[in-house]
């Protein structure tokens, strides 16, 4: 299982261009509170760190399943998170939707997941030769979070 978070090359060249997928112009801010759910480390931000809202586009979906949605990520490039870290330790605590998707980017089933055992979500929709990859979304607010591949 690896564990996707925002490729960085995709991040700095939304940096450089300083517009994100909507076209709207990247504007860093500082997070004065904390707690925002990075998608560049897969962490919630620290109080003061420089952080930007981008709307984003997430791999694997195709046409009318190409959602784009609001993500905050780091505002200057950051260490990532590496594929085998498993579920991210500071999301554990949070429910997840789970989405799983075919080799054609069309949503085929989906699940509601406590994080503390999200595994268990994970694999069985990866059992299921037909879903290549799956997104964790916010339960409420509906933003994507990573992507799960196997
Ligand atoms: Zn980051």
């Amino acid at each position: 299982m690896d564990i996707l978070a925002i490729p960085a090359a995709q991040l700095d060249g939304i940096r450089a261009a300083g517009r994100d997928v909507a076209g709207n112009g990247y504007r860093p801010t500082v997070d004065r509170a904390g707690g925002s759910p990075l998608r560049c480390c897969l962490r919630l931000s620290r109080p003061g760190e420089q952080v930007a809202l981008i709307a984003y586009r997430p791999a694997g979906t195709a046409g009318a399943y190409a959602e784009i949605g609001p993500v905050f990520v780091h505002a200057a490039a950051c260490d990532g998170y590496p594929a085998d870290g498993g579920w991210p330790p500071e999301y554990r605590d949070r429910q997840q939707v789970l989405r799983a998707y075919d080799d054609r980017g069309r949503i085929c089933d989906a699940l509601l997941v406590d994080g503390a055992d999200a595994e268990t979500g994970i694999a069985k929709l990866l059992a299921d030769p037909a879903n290549v990859v799956v997104h964790s979304r916010n339960v409420l607010y509906g933003c994507y979070m990573f992507a799960i591949s196997r």
